[in-house]
């Protein structure tokens, strides 16, 4: 069965959502990734993870329905470097709040966000209450990209700050659209200092920081694409796909109360 929504026809999917319906919305991002990736890496990726990861959690029984992938996402910390089209906050709140509404009139009860690009985050887990507030969805925000070691004998040397355009997103872009990477001007750049300080960092350190991505004094890359091969986008697309599979099948029988019936919200 067609699970694309935008390939549906009006009358067609409004008989087959119900409140048990899960929707997906990939979000990504049309962004600087460096020298060496396409600028809608982030797109590609959550599209693409969410789409496998909609195909098999359907094959097994699951009621899941995918939207178009949003792609003008809050990208700011590249809005430096020309091919980033970004919005701002307020924006991309009011908007995803909206497509909200939209599902919940659609007659679905579950709206979930693949998510594939770090900027969104913190917006989106806003977003969450927000939508569950006014529309009664249950909400869910899902990374498209999980972490995963590299094959056995692939060391990956990035002091855990391979964040953005480094080892792991190069890798996956090359295992799923190798012809989009050019390695021949992939270069590493981690921002070692940072390993220095014990609190301020990335990564579930207590202190975050502000920061744009040119602050590192790099070329808009945060990690080392040089560590990258087909192979461990290999190992990375399939946790990915995996880990998203069964967290889609965790949404279909999640409630919030342990008393609240099936399907409800
Ligand atoms: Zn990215």
């Amino acid at each position: 069965m067609n699970r694309t929504i935008a390939e549906l026809a009006g009358p067609s999917l409004a008989h087959r959502i119900g409140r048990q319906s899960i929707v997906v919305l990939p979000t990504g991002a049309l962004e600087h990734h460096g020298p060496h990736l396409p600028l809608g890496t982030d797109a590609l990726l959550a599209e693409a993870v969410a789409s496998a990861a909609i195909e098999r959690a359907a094959a097994g029984g699951i009621d899941v329905w995918q939207l178009p992938t949003l792609t003008y996402t809050k990208s700011d910390e590249h809005s430096w470097a020309p091919g980033t089209v970004w919005l701002d906050a307020e924006t991309l709140f009011r908007t995803v709040v909206h497509i909200g509404r939209s599902v919940e009139l659609m007659g679905a009860g579950t709206l979930v966000f693949v998510n594939g690009h770090g900027g969104n985050v913190a917006l989106l887990q806003v977003a969450l209450r927000e939508i569950r507030r006014r529309s009664g969805l249950k909400t869910f925000l899902m990374p498209s990209l999980v972490r995963a070691d590299p094959p056995a004998g692939e060391g990956l040397d990035e002091n855990g700050l391979g964040i953005h355009g480094g080892a792991a997103e190069t890798s996956l872009v090359l295992h799923l659209r190798p012809e989009l990477v050019d390695l021949s001007r992939a270069e590493r750049w981690v921002p070692e200092h940072l390993a220095s300080f014990q609190h301020i960092g990335f990564n579930g350190r207590p202190v975050s920081f502000g920061w744009l991505s040119d602050d590192f004094g790099t070329p808009g890359v945060i990690g080392d694409p040089t560590q990258a091969t087909p192979a461990y986008g290999e190992v990375l697309w399939e946790a990915s796909v995996r880990q998203a599979v069964e967290s889609l099948r965790e949404i279909a029988r999640f409630e919030h109360s342990p008393t609240a019936g099936s399907g409800g919200s």
